[in-house]
């Protein structure tokens, strides 16, 4: 059965990346996604396949019955761009100016579309019950999943799978892990009150450009001081702003920056931390200091059962350019919250085109074969796991 399948899907490629290239020239930022999700819904009512809409916002949920009892199996693709503005090369760049598809979410939305088609038509002899979650705002805070889930598209849901695509890994090689694959991204905003002055008179100020350039360094020493050297953290100031005269003593300096972790007790730590090396900062320079933490996504935490399960598919999917263990990213992915209500895994899928530049690049791309790989992987899991 899987067999036909693959056959199904490969018939399909012309027309996945038909519609790839068509959501790459529409696309629509986190929130705004009506459009495609418009566009999303007519592709399956003309197939006559049952779709829901406006789920939990812009989110869709398709899906397709098999003629036989068994589990039931979610498959998600996001389908949100980014406010970033194309500058490739190419007859398929965006054509709405400052936004940009530079995740691959049109490609795991394109390979999902004809993955449901293919299982669609095939439903006498698949058992069981999928479920494919087109879900939307996945690159902004507070993401798509948590009202998707809200809405119900997990109910009755057994297991859920889940792909990126990855512009910087080997193109049709599937990239597996078990545990925490991909951080919790936090962020913080950090306000300096210092008192300005003449540049000549330093003693009567409290200089917000030294005591941020101290307060920089302080922060540095939390991750390689006070983290478990075992365990695994990020701090990273992202802007320090202060723009004075050349002869302004500043008097308020301003800073955001990111926190990346995997666990719930460091990501604590990381918070506590933080406001403790703020306030001794601003204790030693007698001045004013706030801190303004917000918390991202958790960390994505891949089941090991699943992942387990997933590894041994893919090992048997002709055309595949490999099945490989990956290093867990510190990148963050709304995927966490289906996997803290439901078994699953989020896996990768190399998709690294002849010039590769990271995600979220203004030249962004990716080798749209890699979209095969991933509706395959998915399949066969989704098949796979009623047996
Ligand atoms: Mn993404």
């Amino acid at each position: 059965m899987k067999e036909l399948l693959f056959e199904k899907l490969e018939q399909s490629y012309g027309d996945m990346v038909e519609i790839r290239r068509y959501l790459h020239m529409n696309p629509e930022v986190s929130f705004k996604e009506e459009k495609t999700a418009a566009y999303l819904a007519d592709f399956y009512n003309k197939l006559g396949i049952e779709v829901r809409t406006g789920v939990g916002g812009n989110g869709l949920i398709a899906k397709v019955k098999g003629g036989k009892p068994g589990k039931t199996v979610a498959l998600r693709a996001d389908f949100d761009a980014l406010p970033i503005q194309d500058q490739k090369e190419t007859s398929y760049a965006s054509q709405v100016p400052g936004v940009m598809h530079a995740c691959g979410h049109d490609g795991h939305t394109a390979a999902l579309l004809q993955l449901a088609k293919a299982m669609h038509e095939m439903w006498e002899d698949l058992s069981g019950e999928y479920v494919f979650i087109h879900q939307h705002a996945e690159e902004l805070a507070p993401g798509g999943a948590v009202s998707m889930i809200e809405d119900g598209c997990l109910d009755g849901v057994d297991v859920i799978f889940g792909t990126h695509l990855w512009s910087l890994y080997e193109s049709g090689v599937i990239y597996y892990a078990s545990g925490p694959v991909m951080a919790a991204p936090d962020k913080f905003h950090i306000t300096i009150q210092g008192a300005g002055g003449h540049g000549a008179a330093p003693h009567q100020t409290k200089d917000a450009i030294v005591i941020g350039a101290q307060l920089i360094m302080n922060l540095q020493q939390i991750v390689s001081r006070r983290v478990d050297p075992i365990e695994s953290a990020v701090l990273s100031v992202g802007s320090f702003i202060s723009d004075n005269a050349f002869n302004v003593i500043a008097d308020q300096a301003v800073m955001t920056g990111t926190v990346r972790t995997f666990t719930p007790e460091l990501r604590d730590l990381m918070e506590e931390e933080i406001h403790r090396v703020v306030q001794g900062t601003a204790v030693l320079n007698n001045c004013e200091i706030t801190v303004d933490y917000s918390r991202g996504y958790p960390a994505v935490v891949n089941h090991e059962k699943e992942t387990e399960f997933l590894k041994s598919v893919a090992e048997t999917i002709p055309g595949l350019r490999g099945v490989e263990e990956m290093k867990p990213q510190m990148g963050g992915e709304d995927f966490s919250y289906y996997l803290e209500k439901v078994p699953g895994t989020f896996f990768f899928t190399g998709a690294k085109p002849e010039n590769a530049y990271p995600h979220h690049h203004p030249r962004f791309d990716f080798d749209e074969t890699a979209m095969l790989a991933a509706a395959k992987t998915l399949g066969a899991a989704a098949i796979e796991f009623q047996s």
